[in-house]
């Protein structure tokens, strides 16, 4: 019997992975008038690991009708040292906006339907391929799409890096690889990170971010409001990941929400990862192909913000394609100039900020009760009015100023990890 070859569709690009980056970079390909097909795995509205905070800077990029989709607003920063605070600053205006993911991302998902792209969900990519010119996915169920333009928002286990960047040198023929499940193996060095739903209880810190750097060495723990009067409250460690996030969150968890555990309705604590930037440096590589969001590594290494870089990476990405239209490789080497020049230069500082706040985080505690407005400077970020570089500044120029004496911590952190 002759094996019966699936039918190629051919597009002008393919997306797999529709998570914020995916959707956005389809929706604004489907908008420029190109034809486009969107992959995920996984049936939307799903679940994905996440505090779903979203910064305020982010909004200028979501689509029209973003209000419609339930979500707390916070404006202010309210900075813990285990038992230590609260130091409070609230700006009067929103610094970030506080979402449920399944809700968030079905949302962008589908505006990216209603703007024509064809969106497949539910279904496995089953093979990955380069052949020089074109990329080939064919997914579960015998479909088979090919298109010049690829681009990678599968998330931080990337399926697309691992089938295609080992076999650069050999561009020639299409020799697609079956993997059919992501595993955490593949991530490299990365830093997990746990967080738990939690309604029912007393607000920890109502309309304000809330993050301790009390308790988790190495980082901080955060709780967020949610809509529908809940929280979600989470951990991870930057300067030393964390071995045991589930138990580190739990210990958290009873910490800042002492004697809550019959009275309210916790949801499944969950873990995943957040990339390391510098153990992502795939951009380029391949002519036409772009890694987007948490697939390019494009998380910052301070605050773990990863949900504005989707959004801001597949902008970019599209853009560069337009710009550079029917010339993949100079639209490639473009994205990936930005990416290394504006983003990962960024994400230094924010390393080196990290390096710095979390292995002394009662100095800086100390410096913040001190001098509050400091507090400012995390909303000023996620606000868009500063990066980390200029941050990192703003921060110098207040520590140049104190005596340094007075900022010794005088306490000691209550930790049990
Ligand atoms: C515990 C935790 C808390 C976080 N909290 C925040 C926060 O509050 N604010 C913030 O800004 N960032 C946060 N982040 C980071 C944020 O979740 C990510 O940076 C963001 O989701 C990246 O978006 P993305 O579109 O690149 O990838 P994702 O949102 O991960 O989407 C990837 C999509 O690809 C699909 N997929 C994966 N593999 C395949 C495949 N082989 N074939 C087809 N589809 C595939 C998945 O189903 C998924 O829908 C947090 C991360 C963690 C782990």
């Amino acid at each position: 019997m002759v094996p019966v070859m699936p039918a190629s569709r051919k597009m002008d690009a393919i997306v797999v992975g529709l998570g914020p980056a995916g959707s956005t970079g389809a929706r604004l390909l489907s908008q420029a008038g190109l034809s486009v097909v969107g992959i995920d795995r996984s049936e939307f509205p799903r679940f994905k690991t996440c505090g779903g905070g979203v910064s305020a800077r982010s909004i200028p990029y979501l689509p029209i009708g973003w209000q419609s989709v339930p979500h707390e607003v916070t404006t202010g920063v309210c900075l813990t040292y285990d038992n230590h605070g609260p130091v409070e600053v609230d700006m009067g205006m929103p610094i970030a906006y506080q979402f449920r993911r399944e809700e968030f991302d079905h949302f962008l998902l589908e505006e990216a339907r209603k703007d024509g792209a064809l969106i497949v969900t539910g279904v496995q990519v089953e093979e990955i391929g380069w052949d020089g010119s074109d990329f080939r996915i064919a997914t579960e169920g015998g479909n088979l799409y090919t298109a010049p333009l690829l681009l990678a928002a599968d998330g931080a286990s990337s399926q697309v890096s691992r089938s295609l960047l080992n076999r650069t040198k050999k561009p020639g023929s299409f020799r697609p690889r079956f993997q059919r499940r992501s595993s955490v193996k593949h991530l490299g060095k990365s830093f997990p990170s746990s967080e738990i739903n939690i309604s029912g209880s007393n607000p920890v810190s109502p309309g304000l971010v809330r993050i301790d750097l009390g308790f988790v060495s190495g980082g901080y723990g955060w709780s967020f409001p949610k809509s529908r009067s809940g929280e979600n409250i989470g951990v991870i460690g930057f300067s030393k990941p964390l071995t045991d996030p589930l138990a580190v969150l739990g210990g958290f968890v009873s910490r800042i929400l002492p004697g809550t555990e019959g009275s309210s309705t916790r949801e499944e604590p969950r873990t995943w990862f957040v990339p390391d930037y510098q153990e992502s440096d795939r951009h380029g590589k391949i002519p036409g192909l772009f890694f987007l969001g948490d697939a390019g590594g494009l998380v910052d290494p301070f605050l773990g913000e990863g949900i504005y870089y989707a959004i801001l990476s597949a902008k970019k990405a599209v853009s560069e394609i337009l710009k550079h239209e029917n010339h993949p490789k100079a639209a490639s080497l473009s994205y990936a100039g930005w990416i290394r020049q504006d983003l990962f230069r960024d994400f230094a500082q924010a390393r080196r900020l990290a390096a710095v706040i979390y292995r002394f985080p009662g100095v800086y505690f100390r410096l913040v009760q001190k001098y509050p407005h400091v507090l400012s400077l995390y909303a000023a970020i996620l606000r868009g009015a500063h990066d980390y570089r200029s941050f990192s500044r703003s921060i110098g120029k207040n520590l140049l100023n104190l005596p340094f004496r007075t900022l010794l911590p005088r306490f000691k952190p209550n930790r049990t990890f």
